[in-house]
């Protein structure tokens, strides 16, 4: 009998009504489970959560609770195999599209392990510094931060079922706050496993962890003041959700992290026969097929000088056209296929429309080879390349984010035409900027800012030791401005903030030092 996924509520596990939403492999599409909330009290869940969750949490300081964020990553551990067999099957992620799902992860509760502990026995924070406030030097003003009194909810795209869960809920649990997970339904075999196990081996105190696995129904109906929504998705959904009368009415805090489209930029000084060039192309290629371009941070547009484009559409070519695509249980298959037929739809109709202003130069074909698969019956989507030789004319390729292995290549003329055309974007996640000109890292630098959240500068120096355009470090800030959603997760320890409320405190300095003295300084 084939699995229905449970919704792990109020210390229970609980069926949802009805069979519920298919959860298929990708590769053949074979059902693996059906996953449903139909029909689950999510007020009672909610209110589970911030009773009993919140209290038990907050019962414990910082570094106990960095204690249990070491605990969890090391059960997941214990059972890393068992979730890359789900990536491969219900993901159809490659070895190496796992490893950033699963071990990020991990990998992310372990960072905010080590960096709770230097928060030690504290139960609430404080900012460095006091402000004066009078002519009396002693009546000075002290900020403090709080952990919030309700619970995250935590909504979760699609392509990072297990990432997606832990570089949220890593900061909110070290912050106290208790976790309601709502993965994506079509993905969501491994939050949900993942999350069995943890209750398993019952680590945490009770209802600090929730999950229901279907879909979010009438979640947004049970907000209350105190409970803070982190999503990411689409910006459709995104504005659906934070423009719900309940989300308003409350005045909850509300981060978004949704599409961009993220670019890659060659500075003019990089001479087509340099190491720096080939890096680029690598990076370009590399980030285009990782899971199979679905990422929110994946290079999305190309921007090139216009001496070098033929070049860059050549190389890039090259390498696009020895990738193997195929079931990646297959040896020596580096791309798998888009995660159900829905997403492989909307990747065609996407690329269908970037070719209204873009000539397709690699792919694009609907019936290609793959390898230990059929094209048919597998939702596979050939890597594509576009190329659009008038980028400050076209509109398309700067706003459709097609969520697969597709980008588009452009050409640029001067530094003018690269900040309009990287501002086109509207607000990006990541960008790259290949250089070795210092005067033009500078500028890039900081004219680019204002349009991402974060960016990869990769000069001779650091193209063979950089973490990668498309990775999301714990340590640095992760969100967009604009069309990205204008939210902001990680960080380190700037990644508390948003579970915490900042009070400024009027006092007596006395009064205030005696405060100061039972906690720690927090910079965010
Ligand atoms: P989506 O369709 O917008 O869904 C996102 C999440 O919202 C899913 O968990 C979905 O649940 C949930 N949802 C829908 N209606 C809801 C409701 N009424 N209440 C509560 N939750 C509800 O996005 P997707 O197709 O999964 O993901 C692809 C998009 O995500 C792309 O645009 C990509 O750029 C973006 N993305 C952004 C980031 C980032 O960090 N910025 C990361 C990854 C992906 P169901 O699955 O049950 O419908």
């Amino acid at each position: 009998m084939t699995l229905k996924l449970q919704n792990y509520i109020c210390g229970d596990w609980v069926e949802g009504q009805g069979q519920g939403a298919a959860l298929t492999n990708p590769v053949n599409g074979e059902v693996l489970a059906y996953a449903g909330s139909e029909g689950v009290d999510l007020g009672a869940a909610l209110a589970y959560a911030r009773d009993q969750g919140r209290s038990g949490l907050q019962a414990l300081n910082y570094g106990e609770r960095a204690q249990l964020l070491e605990s969890m990553a090391q059960v997941l551990q214990e059972n890393r195999e068992k979730y890359y067999q789900i990536a491969y099957q219900n993901s159809g992620n490659t070895k190496v599209d796992a490893a950033i799902d699963v071990d990020g992860g991990i990998g992310t509760l372990k960072y905010y392990a080590v960096m709770g502990k230097t928060l030690g026995d504290a139960h609430f924070l404080c900012e460095p510094g006091t402000d004066r406030l009078a002519k009396d030097k002693a009546f000075q003003a002290l900020h403090i931060l709080t952990p919030l009194t309700g619970v995250a909810i935590h909504i979760n795209a699609f392509n990072f079922p297990s990432w997606g869960l832990w570089e949220k809920a890593a900061g909110s649990l070290l912050a106290g706050v208790p976790v309601f997970a709502k993965p994506a339904t079509a993905t969501s075999l491994l939050t949900q496993t993942m999350i069995r196990d943890l209750v398993n081996a019952d680590i945490l105190p009770n209802g600090s962890l929730s999950i229901i696995c279907g879909g979010g129904h009438d979640l947004m109906d049970y907000v209350q003041t105190g409970d803070v929504v982190l999503f990411t998705g689409s910006a459709d959904t995104a504005q659906k959700l934070r423009t719900h009368p309940r989300v308003i009415e409350t005045g909850i805090r509300f981060n978004v992290e949704a599409d961009s489209l993220n670019m890659a930029l060659l500075a003019e000084d990089v001479t087509t026969d340099s190491p720096l060039f080939e890096a680029f192309v690598k990076e370009v290629a590399k980030e285009m097929t990782t899971k199979a371009g679905q990422k929110c941070t994946a290079i999305r547009r190309i921007l090139v000088p216009a001496a070098s484009i033929d070049a860059v559409a050549d190389a890039l070519t090259a390498r696009l056209a020895k990738t193997v695509i195929g079931d990646p249980a297959s040896d020596g298959v580096r791309m798998g296929p888009l995660v159900n037929r829905a997403q492989q739809q909307a990747a065609w109709e996407g690329i269908d429309i970037l070719s209204r202003e873009a000539e397709i130069i690699f792919g694009g074909d609907r019936q290609f080879a793959v390898q230990g698969g059929d094209v048919d019956s597998g939702c596979f989507v050939q890597p594509t390349l576009l190329r659009c030789n008038k980028p400050m004319n076209a509109e398309r390729i700067h706003d459709t984010e097609v969520f697969g292995p597709v980008a588009t290549l452009m050409p640029y003329s001067d530094e003018a035409s690269i900040w309009a055309l990287a501002s086109f974007g509207g607000g990006s996640l990541a960008g790259s900027v290949f250089t070795n000109d210092e005067g033009f890292f500078a500028r890039a630098a900081v004219t680019l800012a204002a349009h991402h959240g974060r960016l990869l500068m990769v000069d001779e120096t650091v193209m063979n030791g950089h973490t990668g355009h498309g990775i999301a470090m714990p340590q640095c800030v992760h969100g967009g401005p604009g069309r990205a959603g204008g939210g902001e997760e990680l960080g380190g320890l700037r990644g508390l903030r948003i579970y915490h409320q900042r009070t400024a405190i009027q006092a007596n300095i006395s009064q205030l030092e005696n405060l100061r003295a039972a906690t720690v300084d927090f910079s965010s």
